[in-house]
């Protein structure tokens, strides 16, 4: 079999490389970290830095055509990689998802609304801001995620110390939106310009950081769902993408559809589609980047998917502790992702749980009862 390349060795790239190996490819995985989640797995470990020209060369020798899991992958190293073979998604698109005020403008050149903001240069920008866009947040234009590298301000005041405290050019300020809820889009799209689209996810953040998706999301109507598609196909295909894209958005009480931000790369979000759809986000980016068919996948079961984050790791102090899997796992239609990180640190992504089941209520019932054992707040 052919070998596929990944920029990234986090556990995004650990299942791409499940998906991979399970189509009949190689993995080479590049990535500086000896223990890195796909690393550990990948028939080729390349440890290098991602702009380290050798480590490149050594990537590309080994890969038929190569991806990236790692949202801030330099683009200028996927535009050298691109030199010598296909790379997917393109360093001009991976550009434009990395940077939010570039974002919000392909946003609006899409005719998708964004929430109202302002691109924030210098201290100086900061007396001009329109207080219209109070209560706000001010978020880094680039190198976010997690909801780090934001900050919620109520008054120029306070907007002048997120600044300081930031200590990053460019920022974006945004005006702070009463959302109904959360959705997100994966879509695929080919060399050939075909684009399919998993069912929507309904997505609960904690502090900044997803704790819980559903699917079939449980407020979303029909013309939400509508706009939220179109939007994310026009997106993906303004930027002429190839591989999975998510797209985020907020839905507001009157129904409306606003694109928060991109990530050019399978997302946290679509973890799910591995064990309740019938192709997942995973085997959508190997066929992409092979230019074998697309096809519009399917949600076999509904799920919910609860992330599992290193904080449950030190319940009981601070010595850290495995979570209670034999419990979890006795529960039906849990499905363990552990991505083998060395050690536990709060806030860090350790795994993910999915809970699948032949109705909603069911799948449902069943994450609550993980919740509760977890020690995880309901949702
Ligand atoms: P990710 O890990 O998804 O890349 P991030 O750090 O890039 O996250 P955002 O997606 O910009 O952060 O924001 C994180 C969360 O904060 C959003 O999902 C939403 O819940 C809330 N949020 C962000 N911007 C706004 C806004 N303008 N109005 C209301 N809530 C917002
Ligand atoms: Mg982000
Ligand atoms: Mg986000």
């Amino acid at each position: 079999g052919a070998t596929l390349g990944v920029m990234g060795g986090g556990q995004l790239g650990r299942m791409f490389a499940h998906a991979a190996q399970q189509m009949g490819y190689f993995t080479a995985v590049l990535d500086a970290d000896a223990d890195s989640p796909a690393g550990l797995i990948a028939h080729h470990h390349v440890r290098s830095g991602y702009l380290d020209e050798a480590g490149l060369a050594e990537l590309a020798r080994h890969s038929a055509a190569i991806t990236t899991e790692f949202e801030n992958v330099p683009a200028q190293a996927l535009a050298a990689l691109a030199k010598t073979r296909p790379v997917a998604p393109g360093a001009a698109a991976v550009a434009v998802c990395q940077d939010r005020a570039a974002e919000k403008a392909h946003f609006v050149s899409c005719g998708v609304p964004c929430a109202p903001h302002a691109l924030i240069e210098t201290a100086g920008h900061l007396a001009g801001i329109d207080v219209s866009l109070l209560p706000g947040i001010l978020k880094t234009a680039r190198l976010g995620y997690d909801g780090k590298g934001q900050v919620r301000v109520r008054t120029r005041e306070e907007l002048a110390a997120a600044w300081a405290e930031l200590k990053q050019a460019p920022c974006v300020l945004e005006k702070m939106l009463p959302l109904a809820y959360e959705v997100s889009v994966i879509v695929a799209r080919g060399h050939d310009g075909q684009v399919v689209h998993f069912p929507l996810q309904q997505n609960l953040h904690r502090d900044g950081i997803l704790a819980v998706t559903q699917v079939p999301s449980p407020d979303l109507t029909p013309p939400v769902q509508q706009r939220a598609i179109e939007a994310a196909e026009t997106i993906a295909s303004a930027l002429k993408y190839v591989g999975v894209l998510c797209v985020e958005f907020f839905v507001l009480a009157d129904g409306s559809v606003v694109a928060n931000e991109m990530a050019p790369r399978p997302h946290n979000s679509g973890h799910y589609s591995i064990d309740a759809c019938d192709v997942s986000q995973f085997d959508l980016q190997v066929r992409a980047m092979t230019g074998t068919p697309l096809v519009a996948p399917r949600l076999h079961s509904p799920a919910v998917m609860l992330n599992l984050l290193g904080d449950l790791w030190f319940r009981h102090g601070d010595t850290e502790v495995a979570p209670p899997w034999d419990r979890i796992l006795a529960l039906p239609g849990t499905h363990l992702h552990l991505y083998g990180k060395a050690s536990a640190r709060p806030g860090r992504k350790m795994g993910h749980l999915t809970i699948t089941g032949a109705m909603a209520q069911q799948a449902r019932d069943t994450a609550l009862a993980a919740c509760d054992l977890l020690g995880l707040e309901r949702f």
